[in-house]
């Protein structure tokens, strides 16, 4: 629904993909995952919701009607969004279709899916997860991946995770998501874009050669395991930007074996716990990139994930240049983290 004033418009309007005429990005208008326009107006923060009024506990109808229940398991769920970004679209397949509006713009509907990763326990915060939590949520979201990689509309799978309002989270109860899109993300093409030049030059993946240099180099390494480097990044857009790369090269996510995932669980355990302790439980954000779903073996490409504390937001040099001033060192901020442990 959307609201104009006090009336109530009965159409329900859909999520449209629209592209910016001037620099080729896409932008998802999606008006039903608001409210009204004056909602806008000072937004304040959302308040912890209580159990009883919480959409995703367990007593709610949300799980007891929406569930995908071969996708459960002891500690998680998985739903569809009631607001999805990208709507599932099984009749028809058409990932690039496109069309012009107003004999001007390019427009493609939204299609794709949209998935809600519940943790089923409301009270438990991202920084309490117990090891077997993370573990899940990443055989969960490796299940839901291969689940999209059918779906013929879909380009592009994306896991993130919103932990607090100044990242995101508009609801308390813990959850991750799964953007599943017919679009490349911008961010992603950027990544491809410059991984192929790499590549054409040099002869080798660049995350890889990333990896051995900040092995060697160990300035900015936060944590090592048997598999993956976990480091704040060169160039970092934000305080304690860091990232957990495999050693490994492979481009997708959801060929990664259940031992590596267990591993990744673990590990996240660890370096979040590290956040948690060093920034006193932190808004932050973490996402996974791979390799398009459409793309076989890719050997420019290497999957990643990037954690982002919320501890800065951007100004209107940020906003208005896309050059971002980042104002820790990612060295000083390896150090800083490397302190204390959860
Ligand atoms: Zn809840
Ligand atoms: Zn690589
Ligand atoms: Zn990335």
């Amino acid at each position: 629904m959307f609201y104009l004033g006090d009336e109530i418009a009965t159409i329900k309007l859909m999520p449209q993909l629209r592209q910016n005429i001037i620099t080729g990005e896409w932008v998802v208008i999606a008006p039903e995952r608001a409210k009204r326009p004056s909602d806008f107006v000072s937004a304040e923060s959302p308040k912890p919701s209580l159990g009883e009024n919480c959409p995703f506990c367990l007593d709610n109808e949300l799980y007891k009607k929406e569930s995908l229940s071969e996708f459960e398991t002891k500690d998680i769920y998985v739903i569809p969004n009631s607001f999805p970004a990208f709507v599932e679209d099984p009749q028809n397949c058409s990932p690039r279709s496109f069309k012009v509006e107003d004999g001007f713009y390019t427009t493609r509907p939204s299609t794709g899916g949209h998935d809600v990763i519940i943790i089923k326990k409301h009270n438990l915060q991202i920084f309490g997860f117990a090891e077997h939590i993370w573990e899940d949520l990443f055989l969960v979201a490796k299940r839901r991946y291969s689940y999209y990689r059918k779906d013929c509309n879909v380009r592009y799978s994306m896991l993130i995770y919103n932990q607090g309002a100044r990242a995101g989270a508009s609801i308390y109860h813990p959850h991750a998501q799964l953007m599943a899109s017919n679009i490349i993300p911008n961010q992603i093409s950027k990544e491809i874009h410059g991984s192929q030049s790499y590549f054409e030059e040099n002869g080798t993946c660049v995350f890889c050669d990333l990896l051995a240099h900040e092995k060697k180099q160990r300035l900015r390494v936060v944590e090592e395991t048997e598999s993956f480097l976990v480091f704040t990044f060169y160039a970092a857009r934000f305080p304690f930007e860091t990232w957990v790369v495999p050693k490994r090269h492979s481009a997708h996510f959801e060929q990664q074996q259940v031992s590596l995932l267990r591993e990744l669980g673990q590990l996240m355990k660890r370096v979040i716990g590290k956040l948690d302790a060093n920034l006193k439980s932190p808004a932050l954000n973490f996402y996974l990139h791979d390799s398009p779903a459409t793309v076989g073996k890719a050997d420019y490409f290497h999957w990643h994930l990037e954690i982002v504390p919320r501890v800065s937001t951007y100004g209107g040099y940020e906003l208005g240049s896309g050059t971002i001033i980042d104002v820790l060192s990612p060295e000083e901020a390896a150090k800083y983290l490397r302190q204390k442990s959860a």
